[in-house]
């Protein structure tokens, strides 16, 4: 089968076609990168109605072959960015008379590090933009197991780094800062599995109000952000029993967070997985591979009920496509 997935949820207009026969993937992405500030969702929605087409076009191009159903990212996300992406995959779902999959961003996230690592069970880290949460698979969904009481881990990040002048996005400029920093003292707050980012970024941007060297700040943000992640993930683990720890979002790509996540789990003697970048940040691959494991399910949706969801939580979607043991 093959399918092509299609993603716009916020700043990456991508397409994907996923051939389930060879397991291979081809992803064409077209990042919106806002002039100044953060992501302007009317700005967004602009790059999806512009770029949409032209990766879709450019990905069915370099794949060639019969597409047997569209995938598309219905929530959640930002409401005019989903509509043009949605819009754009039931149109084409409906002139190829092929079936439509509704897919929820977030599972894409967790599922493509299960699929690719092969895992049964695992517990999910979602470090992405607009969210933070652990995941487990019990009786037939994904059930939250902690998460952000206020905003989610990037874009904790991303404002921190607007108030320093930094363009958008902040992390990878973070983890750069950060290899010549040194440790100074930040808020830490952990509330059993949920965590909160916003006192934490405000005692930052005054440190370096204060005079505290930017690269200390940097450096001791990623260590407090990401020892509260590896703290819960942790936990998460010891409350579920499982022994399977997978990583997803963009924040997933930052080589610091793995090595905390990678030395847990080996002294807890658990098996760790993070997929490539190019599958951890926002990208229509994922979308593409669960979509293909959906539609084999039967789990695909009328044009006319499939209507995008900004708000869409993980787990309100009944996972249809596997039959993995519930950690
Ligand atoms: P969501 O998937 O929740 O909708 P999103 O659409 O913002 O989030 P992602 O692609 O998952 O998108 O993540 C983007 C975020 O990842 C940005 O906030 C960016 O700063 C952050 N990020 C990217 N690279 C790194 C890095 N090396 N270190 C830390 N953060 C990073």
């Amino acid at each position: 089968m093959r399918v092509l997935g299609v993603e716009g949820t916020a700043w990456c207009a991508s397409a994907a076609v996923h051939d389930t026969e060879t397991d291979e993937t081809l992803i064409e992405s077209d990042a919106y990168e806002p002039e100044s500030g953060g992501i302007h969702p009317r700005e967004a929605a602009e790059h999806m109605g512009d770029a949409i087409p032209r990766v879709i076009e450019t990905a069915l191009d370099r794949s060639g072959g019969d597409i047997d159903a569209v995938a598309f990212s219905r929530g959640p996300g930002l409401g005019p960015c989903l509509r043009v992406a949605g819009t754009a995959a039931r149109a084409l779902a409906g002139t190829l008379d092929v079936p439509l999959v509704g897919v929820n961003h977030m599972v894409a996230h967790l599922e493509i590090g299960r699929h690719e690592a092969g895992f049964d069970s695992p517990v999910c880290l979602n470090a992405s933009g607009a969210n933070a949460h652990l995941l487990g698979f019990h009786d037939g969904r994904y059930r939250v197991l902690g998460e952000t009481m206020d905003t989610g881990v990037g874009n904790a990040i991303d404002k921190f780094t607007r108030h320093l002048g930094w363009s958008h996005p902040g992390g990878p400029k973070v983890e750069e800062a950060a290899k010549d920093g040194e440790y100074v003292d930040l808020p830490y707050v952990v509330k059993g599995m949920d965590f909160s980012f916003s006192g934490l970024m405000s005692a930052a941007k005054d440190a370096v109000d204060c005079g505290e060297p930017v690269e200390n700040v940097c450096f001791s943000l990623q260590e407090h952000v990401f020892a509260m992640l590896t703290e819960v993930s942790e936990r998460a683990l010891s409350l579920t029993g499982s022994d399977e720890l997978v990583l997803g979002g963009g924040v997933g790509q930052n080589a610091r967070l793995r090595e905390m996540l990678a030395e847990m789990c080996e002294q807890r003697g658990a098996e760790f997985y993070a997929p490539e970048p190019r599958f951890l940040r926002d990208n229509a691959g994922m979308i593409a591979v669960l979509g293909a494991e959906m539609a084999a399910a039967g789990d695909t949706i009328p044009i006319a009920e499939s209507a995008i969801d900004p708000n869409f939580r993980p787990d309100q979607v009944p996972v249809t496509w596997r039959e993995g043991e519930s950690v």
